[in-house]
C-alpha cells in the first residue's frame, strides 16, 4: 500500500467514525432513547435497593442467632457458677477471728508489719529488720474497736501467744503478751518490751507510716 492509499483510507475511516458518533449522539437526544436509560438506571437502582434489602435480613437473621446464642450459654455459665461459693463477694476476715473487716490500708499495712518482723525481737537485736521472720499480727485494742487494724504490732511468737519450751535455753525476758497461768502478762511485756503503743509508733515509723494514728492516742488497754 502506497502513502496516499493509507491516508485516503485513514480519512474514510474518520468521515464513518464521525458519522457513528453523530448517529449515537441524535440517538441519545431522542426522548425514547433517554425514557429507556431513564428506565434502565431505575431498574438497575431497584435491584441494587432489593439486594441490600435481603441482605439486611440475612445480617439481622445472623445478629439475633449470635445473640441467641449467647444468651443460651450464659445461662449455662450462670447455673454452673450458681452451684460455686461467691468467693468474690466474701468479707475479708483476719486469720477466721472474729471483728471487723480490715480495709485495703488496714491490710497495706499488715503486710508491711509482717515484712518489718517482730519487733521486739528487732529491739532485743535478736533479728534486723525486714529479716523474713514470721511475726502474727497483735491487735493492742482488740479487733472491734474504731481503728482496730491500725493499733497492731507484728510479734514473733513467743512475744505474742506461744510460751518458750521450758529448759531451751532461750531467756525469761522473751515471753508471750497473751500469757497463760502467772508467766508472762501485759505489765511485765511492756516493762520488759516497751509500751505497745510507743512500739507501735516505732514500727510505723520503721514502715513509713507514721500518718496513720494520732500521735496523742495511747493503745494500751491491750488485749
Ligand atoms: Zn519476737
Ligand atoms: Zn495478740
Amino acid at each position: 500500500m502506497t502513502d496516499a492509499q493509507i491516508e485516503k483510507r485513514l480519512a474514510q475511516q474518520k468521515r464513518s467514525q464521525e458519522r457513528a458518533r453523530q448517529r449515537q449522539l441524535e440517538k441519545q437526544r431522542s426522548p425514547e432513547y433517554r425514557a429507556k436509560q431513564r428506565e434502565k438506571q431505575r431498574a438497575t437502582a431497584e435491584r441494587q435497593r432489593a439486594k441490600a434489602l435481603a441482605n439486611k435480613d440475612k445480617l439481622v437473621e445472623k445478629a439475633k442467632a449470635q445473640a441467641e446464642t449467647q444468651r443460651t450459654r450464659a445461662i449455662k455459665r450462670a447455673k454452673l457458677n450458681s452451684n460455686k461459693p461467691a468467693a468474690r463477694n466474701k468479707p475479708i476476715k483476719s486469720k477466721g477471728m472474729a471483728g471487723k473487716a480490715r480495709t485495703k490500708s488496714d491490710m497495706s499495712l499488715h503486710d508491711k508489719l509482717g515484712q518489718l518482723g517482730c519487733i521486739c525481737c528487732i529491739n532485743a537485736g535478736l533479728i534486723q529488720p525486714f529479716s523474713g521472720s514470721p511475726v502474727s499480727i497483735h491487735h493492742i485494742r482488740g479487733r472491734t474497736t474504731a481503728d482496730a487494724h491500725k493499733y497492731v504490732l507484728p510479734l514473733c511468737a513467743w512475744h505474742h501467744d506461744t510460751p518458750v519450751p521450758q529448759d531451751s535455753g532461750v531467756s525469761s525476758d522473751i515471753f508471750p503478751i497473751h500469757s497463760k497461768g502467772s508467766e508472762g502478762g501485759r505489765v511485765r511485756w511492756e516493762a520488759v518490751n516497751g509500751t505497745q503503743f510507743l512500739l507501735l509508733r516505732q514500727c510505723l515509723n520503721m514502715v513509713c507510716e507514721t500518718g496513720i494514728i494520732a500521735e496523742a492516742s495511747d493503745g494500751n488497754s491491750g488485749k
